[in-house]
């Protein structure tokens, strides 16, 4: 009778062990050295959790759920597949398209870095020669 009752008790920790999975719950193999007394793990918070009872309490945390939502998304995105041959050419058209409408012209662009070159030469001028510190703030 009492072997029938471990076995009972073995088949119930089973499922329950099956069911914490669902939530990335694991019983672990090694103990930590620094949580002797904790029996499992959840790999989705990183937290070792001491036993069935509070593996319960824990799954029902918010900040457990929300660590599993995150996660479920990741593992979703993971699984797209791959874009199509058709789908990249969509993407590319797009993105030229945008770049001719909003992106800066080569003349602009050209512009844009003979000013940056003169301001350099302003602040060349007007600093060189003098003591770093002070005066340049004061310039500044
Ligand atoms: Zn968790």
């Amino acid at each position: 009778a009492q072997l029938a009752e471990e076995a009972e008790q073995q088949l119930g920790l089973r499922q329950v062990e099956e069911r914490l999975h669902r939530d990335h719950i694991h019983r672990v193999t090694k103990p930590c050295p620094e949580y002797p007394n904790y029996q499992y793990l959840c790999r989705v918070c990183s937290v070792h959790i001491e036993n069935v009872h509070g593996a319960y309490k824990h799954i029902k945390e918010k900040r457990h759920k929300k660590n599993m939502t995150e996660k479920q998304e990741e593992t979703e995105l993971r699984a797209l597949p791959a874009p199509s041959a058709g789908q990249l050419r969509a993407v590319d058209a797009v993105v030229m398209e945008t770049a001719r409408q909003q992106g800066i012209s080569e003349r602009d662009f050209e512009e844009r870095a003979s000013v940056v070159a003169r301001m350099e030469e302003v602040i060349k001028t007007h600093l060189s020669g003098r003591a770093p510190g002070g005066d340049i703030i004061s310039w500044l």
